[in-house]
């Protein structure tokens, strides 16, 4: 638990994971050997096992043949860009693909590394900076001028490794909350760079963690959504609050709760009996 401490309590010495991941996280950012530390810290905490069949339930509905592509107003932006957080219905909007690579692109990307940096993160999808489009940006680093800064639009996933691993998640959208999660250690891509140029990369370990949640946000999935029951409980508490801070803010309800997700389970295990 010391190590655990350490962690918390480390200053911002480096960015935290993007979207994702936080300060601890960041901290194991650092460097690949920390990593793996950072890994074996996490599997004592967790329990894998029952999340890999709906990853690659994922997979298969990751073909988005009869994908919108997006208008000019869908990449419309004022800067500086906020982060919208949880449980804003922005980030369940599904999430056009983008067809045009122009300067207001390069604009957008320009705008989103620099709210990444500033916000700590080392990765961040459009739906967090409020545009549902299939973009997110990335640097494992989480330091601008360090690491290497990844452009991903139209991503899509054509492999996952069969080994998962679970690792402990932080997330822009989700100030201060922290959990364990299950996924394949590596995965293959196919995706287009910021001048629409095709490409293949394989990603694995951080850099492949990163990567796997901000393309859930392209899909509209948010990092809770994969946690274990019992990881999920630590947090519910910190989920309730920031829907009652919604609901403050916005004087509308919540659009999703927690506590609903967790009865929907239950009356699905009794169904099945
Ligand atoms: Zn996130």
């Amino acid at each position: 638990m010391a190590v655990c401490n350490c962690f918390l309590q480390a200053p911002p010495l480096s960015r935290f994971l993007l979207p994702v991941f936080s300060r601890r996280a960041a901290t194991l950012s650092a460097g690949y050997g920390r990593l793996k530390a950072t890994v074996m810290f996490s599997s004592s905490v967790n329990r894998a096992g029952p999340l890999i069949s709906p990853v690659r339930a994922e997979v298969k509905r990751a073909s988005r043949k009869d994908d919108e592509v997006a208008l000019a107003s869908d990449l419309q932006f004022e800067t500086p860009l906020k982060i919208v957080k949880y449980p804003d219905p922005i980030l369940r909007a599904k999430n056009k693909k983008i067809g045009v690579f122009d300067e207001n692109l390069k604009n957008l990307v320009d705008a989103m590394f620099d709210i990444m940096y500033k916000t700590d993160g080392i990765g961040l999808a459009a739906p967090q900076v409020g545009l549902n489009v299939q973009l997110m940006v990335f640097n494992p680093a989480g330091e601008p001028g360090e690491g290497e800064e990844i452009v991903l639009v139209n991503p899509k996933i054509k492999k996952y490794s069969d080994k998962v691993v679970p690792y402990e998640e932080a997330c822009l959208s989700f100030p201060g909350i922290y959990g364990d999660v299950v996924r394949p250690q590596s995965v293959k891509i196919d995706a287009m760079d910021i001048t629409g140029a095709r490409f293949s990369i394989s990603l694995s370990r951080l850099p492949a963690r990163i990567f796997q949640h901000e393309y859930d946000h392209l899909e509209g999935v948010l990092f809770f959504d994969r946690m274990t029951d019992q990881v999920l409980d630590s947090i519910r508490e910190q989920l309730e609050a920031l829907e009652k801070k919604y609901e403050e803010k916005t004087g509308l309800p919540s659009p999703e709760r927690v506590q609903e997700r967790q009865k929907r389970k239950a009356g699905v295990g009794f169904g099945k009996r």
